[in-house]
């Protein structure tokens, strides 16, 4: 390879190979890939570009985009992904969080804010502190949602749960490196099967495996032969999940508590008619991400069924 002697120079030519190699993001790749082979931020190599890296660095930055080039993303080559005001600890265990799941962190939020059990419902009289509402992450991965949600609502309470042991530990990890173990308990446990039984929450979010099956070949490689399986497919149609998850919640709500999920691209009419055939939601609505796409299925518990 060409043995470039600066900042400015290993980005051009690694930029170049990268594009070679077929990633979308050839430059952004190699900003966050040099940054991470000598431990600064991004925007370090902006403000030095003519530092010379060492042959330690070099080898380093050499190692991680010949990794690169090899579709291996770049959040699992780093081992962190920002996510909204967060960054996470991300390994093979874990998929890597989505700028669209953060539409459901927005739709999350403001069901939080909207949490209708405080003390002051009835009378209109203020309450005496903050209501501190309960929340549910089904299938948490790395965290990143029931942290994201810790890190912008203080008041709110957290479980969150995922059926594979080793995210669970790496969502345990970042809990702790954010601080927010305090409110966010991570438990391993197939969807809602293994809360304790009379757990209730005011909000349930999920954002399940939902890729039918047999778009697998479909998939670009680095999804496809990294990220893990048990976190993309959802059954031949990708809605299995959904079957299971949005009868089991209407179960685990408060009154009028909100179930949110997360929805790929073309099933929200599917999963909105999974909602209604529970009979126990209020009608659904959506929100589209921010490339115009519906990509959240959101709904009240309707107050004819209080949880029990
Ligand atoms: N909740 C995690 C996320 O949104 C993991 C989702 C999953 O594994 N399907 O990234």
């Amino acid at each position: 390879m060409t043995r470039p002697a600066s900042v400015g120079e290993a980005l051009r030519a690694a930029t170049e190979r990268l594009r070679a190699g077929g990633s979308r993001s050839p430059r952004l790749d190699a900003e966050l890939l040099l940054a991470t082979a000598l431990g600064v931020d991004r925007a370090e190599l902006f403000r030095a570009p003519e530092r010379v890296l060492t042959c330690g660095e070099e080898r380093r930055f050499d190692s991680y985009v010949v990794r690169r080039q090899a579709r291996e993303p770049v959040a699992y080559i780093r081992g962190r992904r920002a996510f909204r005001t967060i960054e996470l600890e991300v390994t093979p265990a874990v998929l890597i969080p989505r700028p669209e799941t953060e539409t459901l962190v927005d739709v999350a939020l403001e069901a939080l804010a909207a949490a209708p059990a405080g003390s002051d419902a009835a009378g209109g009289a203020p309450a005496p502190s903050p209501y501190e509402p309960w929340a549910l992450d089904v299938g948490t991965g790395s965290g990143c949602i029931a942290l994201a949600l810790a890190a912008e609502n203080p008041f709110v309470h957290l479980v969150a749960t995922d059926v594979s042991a080793a995210a669970v530990e790496v969502a345990r990890r970042n809990a702790a490196r954010l601080g927010l173990g305090g409110r966010v308990d991570i438990c391993r446990g197939d969807l809602l099967d293994d809360l304790p039984p009379r757990t209730r929450f005011d909000l349930i979010v999920s954002n399940p495996p939902y890729i039918p099956t047999a778009e697998h070949r479909a998939l670009e490689p680095n999804v496809r032969d990294y990220e893990p399986r048990l976190a993309l497919y959802g059954g031949k149609d990708g809605l299995d999940v959904y079957r299971r998850l949005i009868p089991a919640a209407a179960g685990r709500l408060r009154p009028c508590g909100v179930l949110a999920v997360e929805v790929g691209a073309g099933q929200a009419a599917a999963v909105r008619a999974l909602f209604a055939a529970a009979g126990a939601f209020a009608p659904t609505r959506e929100r589209t991400d921010l490339a115009g796409i519906p990509r959240v299925v959101f709904a009240r518990l309707s107050p004819r069924h209080a949880g029990g």
